[in-house]
């Protein structure tokens, strides 16, 4: 019998209404199993590994997330799939981290949730957990139909490491704005193979490292000095730059001797675009042709999430920079089209 792990982080899929204060407040997973009935229907051998405490995920930390990819590694050998219950506000955070923590992934690791809470009458919780469950157990010729870390919401699955929570508001709270969907869930389950990672050979290696000493710079017309300072002259290893349009930033002498000094300090830059769909194409304007010359590293068409988790991943492995860099613009589990 296909045996599958179900592991419960939390999320608004097991929240319930706190009668107080009418906020939504995470609760444990017996409330689940009672609300879906159905999953004792399918002809799966499920186990569930609860977390405590259970979480909302803008609580999530990368500690959580080594804590994850732990289960996953000393639990592997004995399942068949893994299907993750997360909150929806982090899950493209928690998504991407394990892809990356995972090397050589040969079974499905798929995360979903919810954005009603399963006691809820027009919940989305049941269709997402009980077709997620599916997915992970879904083999061709024996070996698992998608061998990756991916997320399935309402009716989609998804390349976890591509995702974004783009929706608070409707069913559909994910995108891959930059890659097709792995599969949907109609009438049959579709698949769309040529989108889905091939199983790797070797045997599962588990990075466990995260350094998380990264900063942030959004640009925006009008950033002073002081806002652009605050961030390379911090005491950072890393700085993500969102830029504009396909990489672009100010040419302002200012801000261009501000990102040299940075990166003269040792500091690794990457820059990925504030545009959802499309890709950083550095000296494609002269707006971005300083940033190239400089040695800014481009981000390609990677979400935040991915840029940020990855760039956490390999600041983690003690390599040497120069390594770092030419990672960070590589594809290493298809979070990027270079
Ligand atoms: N705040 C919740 C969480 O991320 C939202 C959700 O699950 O959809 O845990």
């Amino acid at each position: 019998m296909t045996k599958i792990l179900i592991i419960y982080t939390g999320g608004t899929i097991g929240m319930v209404n706190d009668a107080q204060t009418g906020m939504l407040i995470p609760f444990d997973f017996k409330q689940i199993r009672q609300n879906v009935p159905e999953m004792a229907r399918l002809n799966y051998d499920l186990e569930v590994h609860s977390f405590d405490p259970i979480l909302d995920s803008s609580n999530m930390h990368p500690d959580v997330w080594t804590k994850l990819a732990g289960i996953i590694e000393s639990r592997y050998d004995e399942f068949d799939g893994f299907v993750i219950l997360h909150g929806s506000d982090t899950m493209a955070y928690t998504a991407s981290a394990l892809s990356f923590m995972l090397e050589n992934l040969a079974k499905p690791v798929v995360f979903t949730g919810s954005q009603l809470p399963i006691g809820e009458i027009r919940t989305d919780a049941k269709e997402n957990l009980i077709t997620a469950l599916e997915i992970a157990a879904t083999k061709k010729h024996g070996k698992a139909m998608v061998p990756e870390v991916c997320i399935y919401f309402d009716y989609q699955l998804f390349r976890g490491n591509r995702a974004i929570k783009y929706n608070a508001k409707n069913f559909e709270a994910f995108r891959t704005p930059n890659y097709h969907v792995l599969a949907e869930a109609g009438v049959h389950l579709t698949f769309f193979n040529n989108y889905i990672q091939k199983a790797s050979l070797g045997p599962l290696i588990v990075h466990s490292n995260f350094n998380a000493n990264i900063g942030v710079l959004k640009m925006y017309p009008g950033i002073t000095a002081q806002a652009v300072k605050a961030i390379t002259c911090a005491p950072v290893d890393a700085i993500i730059i969102e830029t504009f349009g396909a990489g672009n930033t100010t040419t302002d002498c200012w801000f261009i001797e501000s990102l040299e000094q940075a990166i003269q300090a040792g500091k690794i830059i990457v820059d990925i675009s504030q545009c959802q769909v499309g890709s950083v194409e550095l000296g494609k304007y002269e707006t971005s042709r300083k940033l190239q010359d400089m040695g800014v590293i481009s981000g390609y068409d990677m979400t935040f999430e991915a840029a940020v988790t990855k760039l956490m991943y390999l600041m983690g492995l003690n390599i040497p920079g120069p390594q770092i860099a030419q990672l960070m613009s590589q594809s290493l589990r298809g979070e990027l089209t270079a």
